[in-house]
């Protein structure tokens, strides 16, 4: 029996290795994506993308981070930390798109997986609810279209960190999404003719 091998860095087989179309960006503030252990396997997840694509970009995976000591100490270090996260029920206010320079965000914290587990995520990690929360909701397209989000304007998380990065940095930081269209395009490919027809 032959063991399949993959890539060291963005774990997939060698044969989709996705590595040689990143583009790294080098964003100053940092960023750090708590993952759903369901979500880490998923062949659609972007925060590995997301990982080798921005400086400073860590993972953690778990379901509970509240005695995670990287999480708190990227907490302790962090002057201004923004959690990016939309409201759970319709009781809850949320500020949108208030992301600009003057903010001075220097950590930006996003939780990956399914919204059901997502929203677990927030409910245990509760260092999480004391952190300003902003919720995006922009104009772009959303690029992850072969993915069916709960919620209608969920970016994906790689589109979320692009896109918030690109307010607070007031820079553009676009060419990262060529490595997320190249990954849709390749999964609207192998799906075949039958389904390609809802996604072209
Ligand atoms: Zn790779």
């Amino acid at each position: 029996m032959t063991r399949r091998i993959n890539c060291n860095l963005c774990k997939k087989p060698i044969s989709t290795c996705f590595c040689k179309n990143v583009i790294p960006q080098q964003n100053k503030t940092k960023i750090l994506i708590l993952q759903h252990p369901e979500e880490e396997g998923h062949y659609l997840n972007t925060a590995i993308m997301a990982k080798l694509t921005f400086k400073h970009c860590h993972i953690l995976t778990g379901v509970d981070f509240l005695e995670d000591n990287f999480l708190r100490l990227s907490l302790k270090k962090a002057k201004n930390p923004l959690l990016l996260f939309p409201k759970i029920n319709t009781e809850e206010t949320s500020e949108y798109n208030t992301l600009s320079p003057k903010n001075e965000y220097d950590l930006i914290i996003l939780i990956d997986g399914p919204w059901r587990n997502a929203k677990q995520i927030y409910r245990q990690t509760k260092t999480l609810h004391e952190l300003k929360r902003i919720e995006l909701n922009l104009d772009h397209p959303k690029l992850y279209k072969i993915r069916k989000s709960e919620k209608d304007h969920f970016y994906s998380t790689f589109e979320a960190i692009t896109y918030s990065l690109e307010l607070i940095e007031n820079k553009s930081f676009s060419s990262a999404l060529e490595l997320l269209k190249k990954q849709v395009d390749f999964h609207i490919e192998c799906m075949g003719e039958k389904y390609q027809k809802y996604y072209l």
